[in-house]
């Protein structure tokens, strides 16, 4: 299913560009086109999904956590540390509207977020 209307679909679909970082199986990584920290990308589902609160296939919400935590030792982040981040609906601060985990990293993160 892919939504028409859906920015991260187009990207998924080559129809708006994206610094595409990673793409395998059914997961698709770029980069935040408005990084918030020296390491900032964005892991969907090439398929629609639009929230965490729509996602029930649990294998592919894993494999989004393991293709995370891949990318963070690709990035030479993952000793360090990083913070991974699934913003669900307005109050969670979701703008866009297909299931989207952030890998953030490089710099010493604050809690609790904002
Ligand atoms: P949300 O606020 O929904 O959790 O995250 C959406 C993210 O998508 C934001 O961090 C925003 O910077 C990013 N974003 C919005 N439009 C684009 C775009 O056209 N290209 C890329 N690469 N990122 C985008
Ligand atoms: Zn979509």
């Amino acid at each position: 299913m892919s939504a028409t209307d859906c920015l991260f679909c187009k990207i998924a679909g080559g129809e708006i560009p994206a610094t595409i970082v990673k793409r395998d199986g059914r997961l698709l990584a770029f980069r935040d086109i408005n990084p918030q920290a020296p390491t900032h990308v964005l892991i969907i589902p090439t398929q629609h999904v639009s929230s965490l609160n729509d996602a029930r296939d649990a294998g592919l919400l894993g494999e989004m956590l393991v293709f995370a935590g891949n990318l963070a030792r690709e990035a030479g982040i993952a000793e360090r540390g990083y913070r991974v981040v699934v913003n669900t609906n307005p109050d969670g601060g979701q703008t866009v509207f297909h299931l989207h985990a952030h890998l953030l990293g490089g710099r010493r993160m604050t809690w609790p977020p904002g």
